[in-house]
């Protein structure tokens, strides 16, 4: 059963059929929010999953499937919600892709959709889910930037464009919002043992003709001084505190969750 930290909240999370977003998903929905699941995948899983989550926290699930690539699908997800809800009362920006290659052979089509779907999706989402946050004077907004929103390394040119996009599109709505119960704030993982990271750490093992291990370890965990992955579920702790009554006043900010890499 779900405590009731977030009882009679609705928190929708985009990218949540997978990885982060799920464990997201996860923890709102033990804090007590009604949960919309976003996000790509096989329609059999993905019900699977909605109605685990429903059973086992005893909350609203349902699943939007809109594209984070259309404009259009993104408003009509956030219309149908308010629609059905009140309001998003939490709106997770979380839905992401990666590519990593040296920019002079950066593919063009896959360094606008990183750019579309890591940073451009999170204006459409909060553009439309504002009115109702600001009419009811609550709201949280969270968006998965990452440490590369903070920091840079070679070869991921869109990502990094794209994250540090996400810290100032943060910072500025933050800057608008300021005077209401409304805040929105940035998290900023290290790596975090995903499908979005195994597919990474699988190109690097073809790439250099090293072991997993050695990948990790040598090319990954190299960055963290922790030596570990951040686990989903601190980033779900982390997203249900931004949400409670102790983090009405953080706004704006992109908190690092990364083992210390900042700190270097
Ligand atoms: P993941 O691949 O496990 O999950 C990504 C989610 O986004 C999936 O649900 C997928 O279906 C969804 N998605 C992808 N394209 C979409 C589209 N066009 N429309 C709708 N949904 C779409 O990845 P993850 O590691 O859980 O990453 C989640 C977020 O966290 C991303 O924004 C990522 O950049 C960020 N992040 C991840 C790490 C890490 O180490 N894994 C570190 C820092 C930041």
């Amino acid at each position: 059963m779900a405590d009731s930290t977030l009882e009679g909240r609705t928190a929708l999370i985009t990218g949540s059929t997978s990885g982060i977003g799920l464990g997201m998903a996860q923890a709102l929905a033990a804090a007590g929010a009604n949960i919309i699941l976003n996000g790509l995948g096989d329609g059999d899983e993905i019900e699977a999953l909605r109605a685990e989550i429903a059973d086992q926290y005893g909350v609203e699930v349902i699943y939007d499937g809109a594209n984070m690539l259309e404009a259009t699908e993104i408003t009509t997800m956030v219309g149908s919600a308010v629609e059905r809800f009140g309001a998003v009362d939490i709106l997770v920006n979380n839905a992401g892709i990666q590519y990593v290659s040296a920019i002079d052979e950066f593919p063009a089509d896959r360094w606008q959709a990183i750019i579309n779907i890591n940073l451009v999706s999170n204006f459409h989402t909060i553009k439309a889910a504002l009115p109702a946050m600001k009419k009811q004077n609550w709201g949280r907004i969270i968006n998965l930037a990452s440490a590369h929103g903070l920091v840079a390394s070679p070869y991921k040119s869109a990502y990094v464009a794209a994250k540090h996009g996400v810290v100032g599109l943060t910072k500025t709505v933050a800057l608008e919002i300021a005077e209401q119960q409304i805040t929105c704030n940035a998290i900023c993982p290290g790596y975090v043992r995903t499908p979005l990271v195994e597919g990474q750490i699988s190109d690097q093992m073809k790439a250099h003709n090293m072991s997993r291990e050695q990948v990790i370890n040598d090319i990954f965990l190299v960055a963290q001084p922790s030596k570990r992955f951040v686990e989903v579920e601190e980033l779900g702790q982390v997203a249900v505190f931004l949400c409670s009554p102790g983090a009405s006043s953080i706004n704006g900010i992109s908190l690092p969750v990364e083992g210390g890499w900042i700190a270097k």
